[in-house]
């Protein structure tokens, strides 16, 4: 691609939406433009690097044994009665009316699909197991579309849907899905991490997240620094706590006076007292009943671990006005579980804790000293919270948890038969009679991995494109275009390197040489060759890897055969995981 005839706009300010660097750099280097919120155009060069991840997990998927389809993007209001999920989905789902008055939706998934499509299709064991994909632009209504394409509202999702006779055959196709995974972030030349994730309210059985490794994750992942252990926040447990080594001795039940001290900071520092000693009480609506939750003043409360432990479908944190109506009336910020006539359920590491504080549900007050038993009865204990680092690894016995930001970019799950069950898709088993399938499901977010991969891999300067997704592998700087040597020389080495399949950008623009280096680095490409110059009138180009390093020189006639060993090198050392 010539750069002078294509529509490559960069911009030297990122607009001041943007707050990070992938979206920054995204806008800068001319790779996308927004029409919207959250819906955006993919320009030429951006368009290359999303054609490249598709490619690789067209190949993967395929070497996988799984069968490309492409489903409707509009699906019909019915099939999502069927599955239970038309009114659960709420918001997120952009519903849409047609000329009859007829409901659709432009899907955001594609279970109710897929599985309609193997209730008509499949009849027998024989055909199975079976497992389809496709690479399709979803629509999900956000309520926070940001980061760019990152989290959008439209984006191009590849998923996938399988179907096994039983249990142990979904646990083969999983497990290879999972390998498969593997294999294709690695070829993307990303650093990532497979983690346990929660199977929430779908109900499946196993479900694994593979994460980007980078500061702006939204989602936190926690790992063993000892064993294989790695799970999300929402579903990371640890090992039990050691009892504290400081027990205070057993204390009267004091009430005392903490005016104005709601939070547990402020109590902490008022009292004197060690933020762990405090007990921090909740009051949630779980399914519409109220609960009093409790954890210790040093930790967080996991909303998804608490409506599991409580075995309800929504769990709501109210408003403050909400508080004080399920509580009668009392003093919000000074909650405590002392003579509460609500349902009590306190965390695990709370099980230990004697003489704490906690809120007197008088207004200014708190108590010391409150003793299990002693004071009130022990309530059901159950993990509520989110893991801390340092916790110890609830696997092993000697790794501690340490906690990393990650970027979502796949997502895999044992569905189990919640559709196939819902939409009645049964086959002949060798007896003959009639059985469900199992499914499984496995995404991966096309698009967010661009972004990921420039999260992962930028400076100051710009875009840094591992070889495997990078619009083009090598781009061409043409010091001067009214030299004819070094024109020829760009323009032989453009046309042989195409002949040997290297994607090139020739920047021939008629510009300083300044200005062809600043967009050479915002742009990122892993190679950059200089023709002209001192260098060339020695009969060499100049070589520069975007990743660092000192230039190099090679003659002219070599430059091809240099480059494409570098470019595997390169593409060698990205794809180790
Ligand atoms: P998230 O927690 O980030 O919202 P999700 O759990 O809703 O993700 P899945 O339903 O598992 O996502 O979708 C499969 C993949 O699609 C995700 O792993 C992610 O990479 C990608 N994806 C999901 N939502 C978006 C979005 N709004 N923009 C871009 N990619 C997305
Ligand atoms: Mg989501």
């Amino acid at each position: 691609m010539r750069f002078s005839v294509s529509l490559i706009p960069t911009l030297k300010e990122a607009p001041v939406e943007a707050h990070t660097a992938s979206h920054r750099l995204m806008l800068r280097a001319g790779l996308i433009r927004p029409l919207g919120s959250g819906i955006y155009t993919w320009l030429p060069l951006g368009l290359k690097s999303l054609r490249k991840v598709e490619a690789i997990v067209r190949e993967e998927m395929d070497a996988a044994g799984a069968q490309e389809v492409l489903m409707p993007a509009v699906q019909p209001a019915e099939l999502w009665r069927e599955s239970g999920r038309w009114d659960f989905y709420g918001k997120e789902l952009l519903r849409l009316i047609d000329r009859h008055e007829r409901e659709f939706c432009f899907g955001p998934t594609h279970e109710e699909v897929i599985t309609d499509l193997a209730r008509r299709e499949l009849k027998s064991y024989r055909q199975l197991p079976i497992h389809f994909y496709q690479i399709q632009t979803k629509f999900r209504d956000e309520i926070r579309p940001r980061f760019g394409i990152m989290r959008g509202r439209e984006f191009l999702m590849k998923d996938a849907y399988s179907f096994d006779m039983d249990a142990a055959g979904l646990d083969i196709t999983y497990r290879s899905m999972y390998e498969t995974y593997g294999r294709i972030f690695r070829r993307c030349g990303l650093r990532f991490r497979p983690v346990e994730a929660d199977t929430g309210s779908i109900g499946g059985s196993a479900s694994h997240e593979f994460h980007v490794l980078a500061s702006s994750g939204e989602d936190v992942i926690a790992s063993c620094s000892h064993c294989d252990y790695a799970a999300n926040l929402e579903k990371a447990a640890s090992g039990p706590l050691a009892p504290p080594t400081t027990t205070p001795a057993p204390q009267p039940l004091l009430q005392v006076a903490t005016p104005g001290k709601k939070t547990i900071q402020e109590v902490s520092a008022f009292l004197q007292v060690g933020i762990e000693r405090l007990v921090k009480t909740l009051v949630v609506e779980g399914d519409g009943q109220p609960y009093l939750l409790l954890v210790r003043g040093d930790h967080e409360l996991n909303p998804i671990k608490a409506a599991a432990a409580l075995g309800v479908r929504q769990l709501v944190v109210p408003e403050p006005g909400r508080i004080a109506e399920l509580t009668g009336g009392l003093p919000v910020g000074f909650l405590g579980p002392v003579g509460t006539t609500l349902p009590v359920l306190a965390d695990s590491a709370l099980e230990a804790s004697n003489a704490f504080v906690c809120g007197a549900n008088t207004l200014d007050h708190h108590l010391t000293g409150v003793t299990w038993e002693r004071d009130l009865p022990r309530p059901r204990f159950a993990d509520l919270r989110n893991v801390v680092a340092n916790d110890p690894c609830p696997r092993c016995a000697a790794g501690r948890l340490a906690l990393d930001r990650g970027i979502e970019v796949g997502h895999i799950f044992k569905l189990g038969d919640k559709y196939s069950k819902a939409l009645g898709v049964t086959v002949l088993d060798q007896e003959g009679k009639e059985r469900t399938p199992i499914m499984g499901c496995y995404g991966i977010g096309v698009s967010r991995i661009v972004a990921a991969a420039i999260e992962q891999n930028h400076d100051d300067n710009g875009i840094i494109w591992p070889v495997a997704l990078a619009p083009f592998e090598v781009e061409i700087l043409l010091a001067n275009p009214n030299d004819p040597l070094a024109k020829e020389t760009a323009e032989t080495l453009y046309a042989d390197l195409h002949a040997k399949g290297i994607g090139v950008l020739l920047d021939d623009r008629d510009e300083r040489l300044g200005i062809k280096f600043k967009d050479a680095d915002l742009l990122g490409c892993p190679l950059r060759v200089v023709a002209g110059g001192r260098a060339l009138k020695e009969g060499k180009v100049e070589i520069q890897v975007r990743k660092g390093g000192d230039p190099l020189q090679a003659p002219v006639g070599e430059a091809v055969t240099t480059l494409i060993a570098r470019l595997q090198s390169l593409l060698a050392a990205e794809s180790q995981g």
